[in-house]
C-alpha cells in the first residue's frame, strides 16, 4: 500500500494533525507511534514524517525529510467550468484534480440551469480537490475561484473551447509549453455570442468527436487531451 498522504499547510520539524486528518489516521488506518507517512503542503514540497504519539483528535508527527515533488504540468492548465446541475461540479473537479488542473473557475453562461455557486457548494468543491489531491499524490492544491461571469474571462494566451460542431483538434493545435486555457460548456451549450466573445478573448473552437458528451464529460474529455495525452 502507498504510504498515506497527509495534507499540512506548512511543513515544519515537528507537526501536529488535529480534526479530520487525525480522526482519519488513528480510526480508520489505525497508525500507530513509528508508523511513516508523507506529507505534502500543496505548494510543491513533500516530506516522510513519523508519528510519534497519538491522542483522541491530536496526532504528533517528526518530519525526517522533505523533498520538491515534480508531478504538476510544465505549465498551469486552467479549467473555465460552466456551472453544472446537482453535485456534477464536484465530480468534473475529482477527476479534474486528477488528470493535473491548476486552476478551477466555475463560470456562469447564457444557458446554464443553476445560476449560482453558493459558499456551501465552493467548499464542498475546495474539499473535494484536497482529497482527490491527495489520492492522486498532486504536489499542489488546484485552486478553485469563485463563480465567474463568462464576460469577465481574461484575455488568454493559449485557450481551446470545447464546442460540437467546431473542426479544429487540439493536438494539432496544442503548445504544451505554453499556459493553457479551457472552456467547457453547460447542460444547455454555449451561445454562438458565447463563442465569439471566447475567441476574442484567445480561445480557439475544438471539436470533442461526432457524438455529444455530456456536460460532465466534456471538461474531462477536453483536460484529457492536455494532460494525460501528452503524458503531462
Ligand atoms: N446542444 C448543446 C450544444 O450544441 O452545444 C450540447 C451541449 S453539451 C451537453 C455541453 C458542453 O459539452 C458543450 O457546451 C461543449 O462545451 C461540450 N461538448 C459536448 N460534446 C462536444 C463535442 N462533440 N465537441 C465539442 N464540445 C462538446
Amino acid at each position: 500500500m502507498r504510504p498515506h498522504r497527509a495534507f499540512v499547510t506548512l511543513i515544519q520539524p515537528e507537526l501536529e494533525l488535529s480534526g479530520r486528518e487525525a480522526r482519519h489516521l488513528a480510526e480508520v488506518l489505525r497508525a500507530r507511534p513509528g508508523d511513516r507517512l508523507t506529507v505534502f503542503d500543496g505548494r510543491g514540497l513533500e516530506g516522510r514524517a513519523v508519528v510519534l504519539s497519538l491522542e483522541p483528535g491530536l496526532v504528533r508527527l517528526q518530519v525526517e525529510e522533505t523533498w520538491p515533488a515534480h508531478r504538476e504540468t510544465p505549465q498551469p492548465v486552467t479549467l473555465y467550468l460552466a456551472l453544472l446541475k446537482g453535485d456534477k461540479l464536484a465530480e468534473v473537479a475529482r477527476a479534474a484534480t486528477e488528470l493535473g488542473v491548476a486552476h478551477l473557475v466555475p463560470v456562469l453562461t447564457q444557458h446554464c440551469v443553476v445560476r449560482e455557486l453558493g459558499e456551501g457548494k465552493l467548499l464542498r468543491l475546495r474539499r473535494v480537490v484536497v482529497e482527490a489531491a491527495k489520492q492522486s499524490g498532486r504536489s499542489r492544491i488546484p485552486e478553485v475561484a469563485s463563480l465567474l461571469p463568462l464576460s469577465s474571462i481574461p484575455r488568454v494566451e493559449q485557450g481551446f473551447v470545447a464546442h460540437p460542431g467546431a473542426s479544429a483538434r487540439v493536438r494539432d493545435l496544442l503548445d504544451p509549453q505554453r499556459p493553457t486555457a479551457l472552456l467547457t460548456g453547460p447542460e444547455g451549450g454555449l451561445a454562438e455570442a458565447e463563442v465569439g466573445l471566447l475567441e476574442d478573448r484567445g480561445f480557439t473552437p475544438v471539436t470533442l468527436g461526432p457524438r455529444i458528451l455530456r456536460a460532465e464529460t466534456a471538461p474531462v474529455a477536453l483536460l484529457s487531451l492536455v494532460t494525460a495525452g501528452e503524458g503531462l
